[in-house]
């Protein structure tokens, strides 16, 4: 039952990258996934977000166990230093998306409405919005910039997953680094 229960929290991954269609303010569900790991840990002592509840977890799984090419990873790309890269690539991440949305806030600088991969590089796709709710442009800003956040580390993970085995995202994930 248990084991059925994880293998629908796919479903979670997929709601949340269509609940950010919908308004992108919603894309601030995902702040959740990036919580829940910490309270879980404190209270449980163990690392029950990865090895149970990570929805995202489940969608590698799902999606990538069929046709994973389960090839042998270089070492360098699961190192300890490749490990750090992430995490510190992370923390600048969250840094720029806080300072961001704080001069967005204070009216410096205009909210960027638009999707990035890996901080930098704009998608050249405009995310549909079913609805146009009225929202300060500091929470737009911080929608798309978690929704951005997700779809570049899912990306990335999708793309691990199909070269090396399903999970192979985790060994880097620096929610699985800081939990540790
Ligand atoms: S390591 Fe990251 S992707 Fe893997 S289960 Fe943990 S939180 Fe989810």
């Amino acid at each position: 039952m248990r084991q059925k229960n994880q293998n629908l929290l796919f479903i979670g991954t997929i709601i949340f990258f269509i609940v950010g269609m919908i308004h992108i303010t919603l894309a601030l569900l995902g702040i959740l996934c990036m919580v829940l790991p910490f309270i879980l840990r404190a209270w449980s002592g163990k690392k029950l977000w990865c090895t149970t509840y990570c929805p995202r977890a489940s969608l590698f799984n799902k999606l990538l166990k069929p046709i994973a090419l389960n090839r042998k990873a270089p070492k360098w790309l699961f190192s300890k230093q490749a490990k750090k890269a992430v995490l510190v690539f992370f923390l600048i991440n969250l840094f720029f998306i806080t300072m961001s949305t704080l001069m967005v806030g204070l009216g410096r600088i205009e909210p960027m409405i638009y999707l990035r991969f890996l901080i930098a590089f704009k998608i050249p796709i405009e995310l549909p919005q079913m609805f146009a709710w009225d929202a300060p442009n500091y929470l737009l800003h911080l929608g798309y910039r978690f929704y951005s956040m997700m779809l570049t580390t899912t990306t990335v993970g999708l793309m691990l997953g199909t070269l090396y085995r399903p999970r192979a995202w985790c060994n880097i994930c620096p929610i699985q680094t800081l939990t540790k």
